[in-house]
């Protein structure tokens, strides 16, 4: 019987070969680590800028590392003897991030152009780069019931200012180290992720969190309204983190996809409004809804095409949203609460 693609063989990787994490401070990494711990990896190197007693969540027994991965002597520091890289550091956050910080995330390319050279050099055997659904054209995401984009939507190239430019570049990059120099490369483009230990204040969060944590403050506060940005019509797909964890690892492990860029996202369409109505159901509450018509809010309609990964996977993400963000209401609540009494907001 053939091998399932993209399920690891242990001669992929030995449970003490060393796997690189960049950007493990944050959401998406922070977890990818504590996945690969989980699994019995001995030797982990987690990286990110923040330091150390920001990073949302700290593995035990991980190697963490401060460093600002921009500057390339600190790139070829952290790929040091890596087995695999995996990519996922960036400048980013939800809508209101990237509509005003666009030249912070386009400076993200110097950290995907010092990472990649520095791990072909380094002999790295497999490198992750986490890319997005930003990556597509916007023109095929103008109406919120607009066709879920399949992968050959990112060309002709317009993606979203500054972010999306700068992870389809980076994705090129991908592209060519592998064709000129053979550095298996694997390009994952996510559509919005989340989950508990996702960023859920503070300017960078997206819109799962951030609703959540509205009707939170609304339940313990005794306000009877929540601010929507735009007019709640908006619709995405979300993939919840443990299905993204699992689509890195399965599509990093076949070779089928070497170079290749795969949608990794949910194709469960949710409208802003209807994630409301689940928060709202959640608080045991019902709020007046008043629209910011002016605030940021992305394109109108994106929702993810799963006919390539079912096809080269025969997987793909698969956790109901109500089910996901369920589990992310609790956990930002447990949050907020702790943070109203003034403890420390740790996992
Ligand atoms: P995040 O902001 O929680 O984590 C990114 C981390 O990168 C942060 O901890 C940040 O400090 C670190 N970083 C930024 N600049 C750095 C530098 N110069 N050197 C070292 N570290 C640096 O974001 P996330 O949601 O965990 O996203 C991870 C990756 O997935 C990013 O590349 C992002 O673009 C991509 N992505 C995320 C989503 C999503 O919905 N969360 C969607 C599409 C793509």
């Amino acid at each position: 019987m053939e091998p399932k693609k993209g399920i690891r063989k242990n001669d992929d990787l030995k449970k003490d070969d060393l796997i690189v994490v960049a950007g493990a401070g944050g959401f998406i990494a922070g977890s990818l680590v504590r996945y690969f711990h989980d699994q019995g990896f001995t030797r982990i190197r987690a990286v990110d800028k923040k330091p150390l007693p920001q990073w949302y969540r700290r593995t035990p027994g991980v190697e963490s590392l401060c460093l600002d991965l921009s500057i390339e002597k600190n790139c070829r520091r952290a790929v040091e003897g890596a087995a695999e890289v995996y990519q996922l550091a960036a400048d980013m956050g939800g809508m209101g991030f990237i509509e005003r910080h666009r030249v912070d995330c386009l400076r993200s390319i110097l950290i995907n152009v010092h990472m990649i050279e520095s791990a072909y050099r380094a002999g790295v055997r497999r490198y992750f780069f986490s890319s997005s659904a930003c990556a597509y054209n916007v023109d095929l995401q103008k109406d919120p019931n607009a066709r879920a984009l399949k992968e050959s939507d990112a060309y002709p190239a317009n993606p979203e200012r500054g972010y999306g430019w700068e992870k389809l570049l980076s994705e090129i990059f991908c592209q060519e180290y592998y064709a000129e120099r053979g550095l298996k490369t694997f390009i994952a483009r996510f559509h919005n992720v989340y989950g508990p230990h996702g960023t859920w204040d503070g300017g960078r969060e997206k819109a799962p969190a951030a609703i959540c944590r509205k009707v939170i403050d609304a339940k313990h506060s005794g306000k009877n309204y929540i601010e929507i940005w735009g007019d709640g019509t908006q619709a995405r797909s979300y993939m919840y983190i443990a299905d993204c964890l699992e689509g890195i690892d399965r599509i990093t492990h076949c070779d089928e996809l070497t170079a290749t860029p795969i949608n990794l996202g949910s194709s469960e369409l949710i409208t802003v409004n209807e994630l409301v109505d689940l928060a709202e159901e959640f608080a045991g509450v019902k709020l007046e809804r008043r629209y910011q018509l002016d605030a940021p809010k992305g394109v109108a309609g994106r929702n993810s095409d799963n006919t390539f990964i079912k096809q080269v996977l025969g997987w793909e993400p698969h956790t109901p949203f109500r089910e996901g963000l369920r589990k992310t209401y609790d956990w930002i609540e447990q949050q907020y609460l702790a943070r109203k009494r003034g403890e420390r907001v740790v996992e």
